[in-house]
């Protein structure tokens, strides 16, 4: 029989008391410190007890070293700033919209001080923590009134339960929607308190479907925008116009009247198509359109903070801010400040083009593209002794949600390391400082520069340098 292997293991107190330990306890408090050397230690304890030789046992400089890491680690940025190279604009697990300068200084401006959330300054009297907010809402949607919570989720689950608690909520078969992150329609309804009647098919649900399932025991009637999907052939859906109709119909038969609801997903304040970014639902139209309320997310295509926003009539409106799941799903100052900063760049259209960030990575020219992947190419090339990079041509998406089908020409730097392979170049790029995050196809590393800030052109080229170099 072997010996123990676990004996092979320094011992806690055995650590604490190297001469390194004082200077680890400049840099993080000593729990912190503790905690790291057992995390070190048992990363080893597991190699060993895999029944590994001798020859894995760590020396003492080595356990140091991965100390040292953890500590590091520890100090750094808790969201440090990731190079997004996927190309996809609005990724949801890199935090969606990044915010515009405006926004950002206004969030820490709200941060920092004090901030007269529910003061009037002129009177001194309460006043509304949302009421420039809801005003922007307004003049940008064509809205009565508007109110703001958490989430798009969330939005959608206080509308219907204010709106249709213990009632029928009619929806089409072909807008069930899964969005991700757990969010699936029939849950959402269940956990509203809202009864879920679904008409149609899954290609086909025609205005007589719905005709036929409302009845004094419905309580909304629900658009959903099928975000991150594509029925594409023998399909039919049913415009928020004819769902107008039938609710006003119903409403002449009864003491309350029937709501329209239609979550349009991404948020595109107006259409985005003269922009050549495709055809998004937009809130103005589906105000336009007769919809009672609309909803949408902060951090989509408004570029905003996390937030869900509610537009539509006043009577809608007031029940739902009357409602006391509004309390639980309400917003803080820091996404009021960033969502009105963010809402005043939308009154402009140029200079919303120009200052919302996915605005402008969306229509920044290929040909601006191509230089500056050109330029990152030569400069990652040149500092290594074999040619590593090329420019490449690539699709870029809008991503959360918005357009599945529909790509926006880009640019890439493609880069073919020859002793490693995609996946372990890749997760090098990943654990970089900064992190850059690529895509891979079909066998190979992009960095989709459409998605890339031209402000981290050098960053990026000395990172993947870097991450080339590493022996
Ligand atoms: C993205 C999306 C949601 C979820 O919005 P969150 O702001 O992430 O909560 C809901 N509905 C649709 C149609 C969406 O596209």
């Amino acid at each position: 029989m072997s010996t123990n292997p676990h004996r092979a293991i320094p011992s806690v107190t055995e650590l604490l008391s190297l001469p390194e330990a004082e200077n680890w306890l400049t840099r993080v408090p000593r729990a912190v410190l503790v905690d790291a050397i057992r995390a070190e230690l048992e990363s080893y304890r597991t190699v060993l007890s895999s029944g590994s030789s001798a020859e894995t046992r760590p020396s003492l400089a080595e356990i140091a070293t991965g100390i040292d890491q953890r500590i590091e680690r520890f100090s750094r940025s808790p969201l440090p700033e990731v190079i997004n190279g996927t190309g996809i604009l609005l990724h949801t697990g890199l935090g969606r919209a990044p915010m515009a300068e405006k926004a950002v200084a206004a969030m820490a401006e709200a941060a920092r001080n004090y901030a007269p959330l529910e003061i009037n300054l002129e009177t001194g009297q309460r006043g509304s923590r949302t009421s420039s907010v809801q005003t922007l809402l307004c003049k940008l949607t064509g809205a009565e009134a508007a109110c703001v919570v958490n989430n798009n989720a969330a939005a959608l689950v206080l509308t219907l339960a204010a709106v249709a608690q213990n009632r029928d909520v009619i929806v089409s078969r072909g807008e069930l929607i899964e969005i991700g992150g757990g969010f699936r329609l029939p849950e959402i309804m269940q956990t509203s308190g809202a009864r879920l009647v679904e008409v149609g098919t899954t290609n086909r649900t025609h205005v007589e479907d719905f005709r036929r399932a409302v009845n004094h025991d419905t309580g909304a009637l629900l658009k959903v925008h099928p975000s991150n999907y594509d029925v594409a052939g023998f399909v039919e859906s049913v415009a928020t116009g004819h769902l107008v109709e039938i609710a006003k119909q119903e409403s002449t038969q009864r003491a309350d009247p029937l709501p329209v609801i239609y979550d349009i997903g991404s948020g595109a304040l107006e259409d985005l198509a003269p922009h050549g970014i495709g055809a998004e639902p937009s809130a103005r139209a589906a105000i336009e359109d007769g919809a009672d309320l609309v909803l949408f997310s902060g951090d989509k295509l408004l570029g905003g903070p996390q937030a869900g926003i509610i537009v539509g009539r006043q009577l809608w409106i007031e029940r739902l801010a009357n409602y006391p799941l509004m309390r639980a799903l309400r917003v803080d100052k820091l996404t009021l400040a960033g969502l009105e900063a963010t809402l005043r760049l939308h009154l402009e259209e140029e200079l919303a083009w120009k200052e919302v960030p996915v605005f402008a990575l969306a229509k920044t020219p290929l040909s601006e593209l191509t230089s500056r992947a050109e330029e990152i190419v030569g400069a990652v090339n040149g500092s290594l002794a074999h040619s590593l990079a090329e420019v490449a041509v690539s699709d870029a998406y809008l991503g959360g949600g918005s357009l599945p089908h529909k790509h926006l020409n880009s640019v890439a730097v493609r880069l073919h390391p020859d002793e490693i392979s995609e996946q372990e170049f890749a997760s090098r790029l990943r654990s970089g400082h900064p992190p850059i995050v690529p895509r891979l196809h079909q066998g190979n590393v992009l960095i989709d520069m459409r998605s890339v800030f031209p402000r981290q052109d050098k960053t990026l080229i000395q990172a993947i340098v870097n991450a080339i170099q590493i022996a």
